[in-house]
């Protein structure tokens, strides 16, 4: 099978950390990844894709988000890391912050335990350079996403965070465009358990019904996340 052809758009030619030709691409959800792939692809960037994503909450939500990564990490030829689901630990390490607001404490700890993972991989199978998707989504604080990214790699020698600000350069509108191009799921809310239960809750205070996982998708409507 063709590899679908990259969005046919200017973009800046990137270059990695150090000149480094391997990259472990921390992903979050297809459509937060779509653009990040297609511009390291545009780029001749070599990368893998490494989703470890233990926040996600229920389960269904969970494969939803991962079996769309995948097959969309197919449609490119790109090798796609699929990590645990480890949420036992995820739900230990959120204990006592299940209240925190969003762009709060239990992110940083939600980032931090997932980029640990992440730089833990690119340690011990060569990839000198990791990132994420997760900067990309105008919901995200990418001051907090990148301190966790750098902490992270810190722990390891010779590993690097790559703080590229993804939404530059029409980074921001290529992603809403790629998710309508792949009729991409469209989630209505960050990922774990207490995000769901306190979307619900704003939703509710404005006479709305609660989040049906698994109903909407990108182009079904003109509404953007
Ligand atoms: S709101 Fe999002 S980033 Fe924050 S803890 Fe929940 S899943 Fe993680």
């Amino acid at each position: 099978m063709t590899a679908p052809l990259v969005t046919p758009i200017e973009r800046p030619v990137l270059e990695a950390p150090n000149g480094a030709k391997k990259v472990l691409l921390h992903s979050c959800c297809a459509p937060c990844s779509g653009e990040v792939m297609e511009a390291m692809l545009a780029s001749g960037i070599e990368y893998t894709v490494f989703f470890y994503n233990p926040n996600i909450h229920p389960l269904k939500e969970y494969e939803i988000r991962k079996h769309e990564n995948i097959a969309f990490a197919e449609k490119h030829g790109v090798p796609f890391i699929d990590a645990d689901y480890d949420v036992d630990n995820w739900f230990a390490r959120a204990k006592g912050m299940e209240h925190e607001p969003e762009r709060g404490i239990r992110c940083t700890m939600c980032f931090d335990m997932r980029f640990e993972r992440t730089a833990l991989y690119a340690y011990e199978n060569g990839f000198p350079v990791i990132t994420s998707s997760l900067g990309i989504s105008r919901w995200k604080n990418m001051n907090q996403i990148n301190d966790c990214g750098v902490r992270a790699a810190a722990k390891y020698p010779g590993i690097t965070y790559w703080e590229y600000n993804w939404r530059k350069g029409g980074g921001s509108a290529r992603m809403i465009e790629i998710s309508k191009r792949e009729h991409f799921y469209q989630q209505e809310y960050c990922g774990c358990a207490y995000s769901l239960r306190d979307s619900n809750a704003h939703r509710r205070s404005q006479g709305r019904e609660p989040i049906r996982i698994g109903e909407k998708y990108y182009g079904d409507d003109t509404q953007e996340s």
